[in-house]
């Protein structure tokens, strides 16, 4: 390619609203362009990442014994009534409607569909287990698609749907996409940690993410890990052991004390001169419109997706000052927030954290102003349900070996699920078994998000120059670069060079812009090609520079030796 023909156009400044540096790179290196909120182009440059990293997927999957194929983005209501998501699925599904005003969604995941298509085609035990994928567009309204193709509206994505008739088919199947799912982004460059996550809105009994660890803001996900032992897991999923901590209060009676002023925690805590680890900590949520309460010692955190999930909600967010305000005077009270208890909020559902289960003579607000309950126990207080909701801290104990957990940040690229019969038993999606009796498949599905681990290879991947993309998915090679176009020998040589990269397979471009070195070198960087070849004074002692975008590392050679530098490096990538 040459790159005076090449479609890129690179920007002096980054986007105003790019935050996190793929984004900011993507887009000042003429990859993508935005179209409207997390809705982006994927110009030429960003198409070939993409296609190699499609192409990769792709190949792995069919490796694993996956088939390819493709459904419609389009999805009718009817299906997803069936499986009973209709309902229950955020406001992240986008819902329209035709002209004959039948209603439709745009597809954010497509489990019902495939659900269908097997229960169409796939009728006796002998055509299973099967496993079908497809990469593809998906819509998903995100809250705040802020961060570039990270977090796109429309985003591309790999999602497999595996059908078996028993859970060890199942597992074997599971395991053999985790495989898979390595080899895919080591294949990609891009390192990734298998860690257990939380199965979400998708639902079923076990899942894991694959995070690139990354300490930026674009890591999303909070990963928990133990060095002493594999245990790794998304704080939504996290589990620990405790810490040594005081449980008892040590209040010799039960009594209504005041506390005057004591809005927060800190304050409470030092009024009483006890440990926040004895004060009973009450949060009002709301959890699909309706407002619950969560009990947790003040020293720990509620991790929201637990809480959700102990609910089976959809939906959950903290509730606001003035709905606070509402409950309690709708409960005849008229105290601050600080004061909050269940005590007479019977109609609300209170759920405490399992560890509350070991406070003794703790302090626990009542709705009164100014006043709280000290030497309480468990029987003192309204609790309908325990179960963890309480959020891991770096620190406290690792569930399998009892070493201390620490805390990186992630990218979630890949994703699986174990299903089981979740969407099969409601969509009635059976098989005959061998004795003729209807059975529904046992079922797992399994997410890459393609335009994200691009973007992700970035984050991983880049300096203060530009990008530096794993010669895997880089959109070219190499780039060759003549410091002035009118010199003829320059000319000569780097023509020559690019012939034989181009035979032997290389992705070669030439920057045969009559542009100054200086800018060639900087758009070489930023664009992140992973080799660059210079014919330039030196061409006079038959010469060439040799640089490595990775490393830096420069050399001057014959051009020979660049051209089979640059060859046998991606030989040994691809
Ligand atoms: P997240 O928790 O980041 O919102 P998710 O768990 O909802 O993602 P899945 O339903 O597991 O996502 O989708 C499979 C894969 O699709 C994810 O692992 C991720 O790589 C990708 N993906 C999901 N949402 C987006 C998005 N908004 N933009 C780009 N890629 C996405
Ligand atoms: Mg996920």
């Amino acid at each position: 390619m040459k790159m005076s023909k090449m479609f890129v156009q690179t920007m002096r400044e980054y986007p105003a609203d790019a935050e996190v540096i793929s984004h900011k790179l993507l887009a000042r290196a003429g990859f993508i362009r935005k179209l409207t909120s997390g809705v982006y182009n994927y110009l030429p440059l960003m198409w070939r990442v993409l296609k190699k990293v499609e192409d990769i997927t792709r190949d792995e999957m069919d490796k694993a014994g996956a088939q390819e194929l493709l459904m419609p983005f389009l999805q009718p209501k009817e299906l997803w009534e069936q499986s009973g998501r209709w309902e229950v699925y955020g406001r992240e599904l986008m819902r329209l409607k035709d002209r004959h005003n039948r209603e439709m969604c745009l597809g954010p995941t497509h489990e019902e569909i495939i659900t269908s298509i097997a229960r169409d085609g796939l009728k006796s035990y002998k055509q299973l287990p099967v496993n079908l994928y497809q990469i593809q567009s998906k819509f998903r309204d995100e809250v705040r698609p802020r961060f570039g193709l990270l977090r796109g509206r429309e985003f591309i994505m790999k999602d497999a749907y595996s059908f078996d008739t028993t859970e060890e088919g199942l597992d074997k199947e599971y395991k053999n996409m985790a495989q898979a799912y390595k080899n895919i982004f080591n294949r990609c460059g891009l390192p990734t940690k298998m860690v257990q996550s939380d199965s979400g809105a998708i639902g079923g009994s076990l899942s894991h993410e694959f995070m690139v660890i990354t300490d930026t803001d674009a890591g999303e996900n909070d990963v928990f890990y133990c060095d002493g032992c594999d245990y790794s897991a998304n704080s939504n999923h996290a589990i620990s052991k405790l810490p040594e901590a005081v449980t008892d209060g040590g209040f010799s009676k039960k009594e209504i004390v005041d506390t005057p002023k004591t809005t927060s925690i800190d304050l409470l805590a030092e009024f009483l001169k006890v440990p926040s680890s004895v004060i009973l900590k009450d949060l009002v949520y709301i959890i699909d419109k309706k407002p619950v309460m969560a009990l947790i010692r003040a020293d720990k955190e509620v991790e929201e997706t637990k809480l959700l999930n102990a609910f089976q909600g959809m939906e959950i967010r903290i509730a606001t000052a003035p709905e606070i305000e509402e409950i309690m005077t709708k409960h005849g009270f008229n105290a601050a927030k600080g004061f909050i208890g269940p005590e007479g909020m019977d109609d609300i559902p209170v759920i405490a954290d399992e560890s509350v289960k070991d406070l003794k003579n703790f302090v626990v607000g009542i709705n009164k102003e100014d006043k709280h309950l000290v030497g309480a126990n468990l029987s003192d207080v309204r609790i309908d349900k325990f179960a963890d909701i309480r959020l891991v801290q770096a620190g406290e104990l690792c569930p399998q070996c009892g070493k201390p957990l620490k805390v990186t940040r992630g990218i979630e690229v890949g994703n699986i699920f174990k299903l089981g019969t979740k969407y099969s038993k409601p969509m009635n999606a059976t098989y005959l078994d061998k004795d003729g009796k209807a059975q529904p498949y046992i079922m797992g599905c399994y997410g890459i998000g393609i335009s994200r681990t691009a973007a992700a290879a970035v984050e991983a991947h880049y300096d203060e120059f530009g990008i530096k993309w794993p010669i895997a998915i880089a959109p070219y090679h190499v780039v060759i670069t003549p410091v002035n176009i009118q010199d003829a020998e320059q000319m000569k040589i780097a023509n020559e060079m690019y012939e034989k990269l181009i035979s032997a397979g290389i992705e070669a471009v030439l920057d045969d812009r009559d542009e100054r070195a200086g800018v060639k070198f900087k758009d070489a960087d930023l664009i992140g090609f992973p080799f660059r070849i210079t014919a330039g004074k030196t061409i006079s002692e038959g010469l060439v520079e040799y640089k490595v975008r990775e490393t830096g590392v420069q050399e001057k050679v014959t051009p020979e030796v660049a051209v089979q530098h640059v060859i046998d490096a991606v030989k040994a990538a691809l």
